[in-house]
């Protein structure tokens, strides 16, 4: 069969679904190719992640078109059969690391989040690091929250054997942090860990401190995500940005619906997301975006 593959997002960032596939029709022998729109193809797949991305409104000459992925449908998933196959690395030579989900779906149910909704309301293991790792020099774990999956220490462990880097690139849930996985953690190859402090109603201050005591990173190395615009004052968001800085922390502020945001909220990402300005300038109110 003649296979064609639209990665509808742009080829940014590589597409795991679209790997899965490919990999799945290369081994019953089928021809996989991007698509172009002069070719015919018995089947096309077309894969949309984001929903603001536009579709792609070209004909297309083929016999099926099968559209998936969070962008089309939040409640879209692949075929076991094609879901549990190693990505096809080969689709994205542009990009060298490993790719892949360990664990699946995340039981805190934020109001912003859709995790919950998609992938359930319980982390489960749904690979092994075998499934996705070809001995890469770094593994991009695209898992929700890892430390909520019961088998959470068995994985890290699993992933210290590989002595590849390791990016948790969704972060760690601080609140599942104790000291012995911040031991397991401290084994791993890892260039920056993230978490994040969303709910400004929840004082995460004391845990934020121990997981410092417990892992002793340097700031560089320790990144907090900070949500904003989604029921946080801006006093709020002044509080937990300047806990987090007193703490030994790098916060980087987040915004919820970003357009409908109030420019004190923009002003405020500006300020601390620019390392060199947040750095010099240790208070907002004397930040002057005019000056930068
Ligand atoms: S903890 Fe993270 S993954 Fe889980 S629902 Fe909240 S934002 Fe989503």
């Amino acid at each position: 069969m003649n296979i064609g593959l639209i990665d509808v997002d742009g080829h940014n960032f590589p597409n795991l679904a679209l790997m899965k596939i490919s990999s799945y029709h290369k081994s019953k022998g089928d021809n996989v190719k991007w698509w172009f729109g002069l070719e015919r193809y018995d089947c096309v797949y077309k894969s949309k992640v984001f929903t603001f991305t536009p579709d792609v409104e070209s004909v297309i000459l083929a016999d099926e078109v099968i559209e998936g992925g969070t962008g089309y449908d939040i409640k879209s998933v692949l075929p076991k059969e094609i879901e549990t196959m190693c990505p096809d690395y080969s689709l994205y030579p542009q990009f060298s690391e490993a790719y892949g989900f360990i664990t699946r779906g995340c039981p805190r149910g934020c109001a912003f989040c859709c995790v919950g909704e998609k992938e359930g309301l319980e982390s489960k293991q749904v690979s092994d690091i075998d499934g996705f790792y070809r001995g890469q020099k770094i593994i991009k774990l695209l898992d929700p929250n890892l430390l909520a999956c019961i088998a959470a220490e068995r994985i890290l462990k699993g992933l210290s054997k590989t002595r590849a880097f390791i990016d948790f690139t969704q972060g760690l849930d601080i609140r599942l942090m104790d000291a012995e996985r911040a031991e397991l953690i401290k084994h791993l190859r890892v260039k920056m860990l993230h978490f994040a402090w969303d709910n400004p109603k929840q004082d995460l201050t004391s845990q934020f401190k121990r997981v410092k005591d417990w892992l002793k990173y340097d700031h560089r190395k320790l990144g907090v995500y900070v949500l904003t615009n989604f029921n946080s004052t801006h006093e709020e968001d002044l509080h937990r940005i300047y806990t987090l800085r007193e703490l030994g922390y790098d916060p980087y502020v987040m915004i919820f619906n970003k357009e409908a945001a109030p420019r004190e909220t923009r002003l405020l990402q500006r300020w601390v997301n620019n390392r060199i300005i947040f750095n010099s300038c240790r208070r907002f109110e004397d930040f002057d975006p005019k000056k930068g």
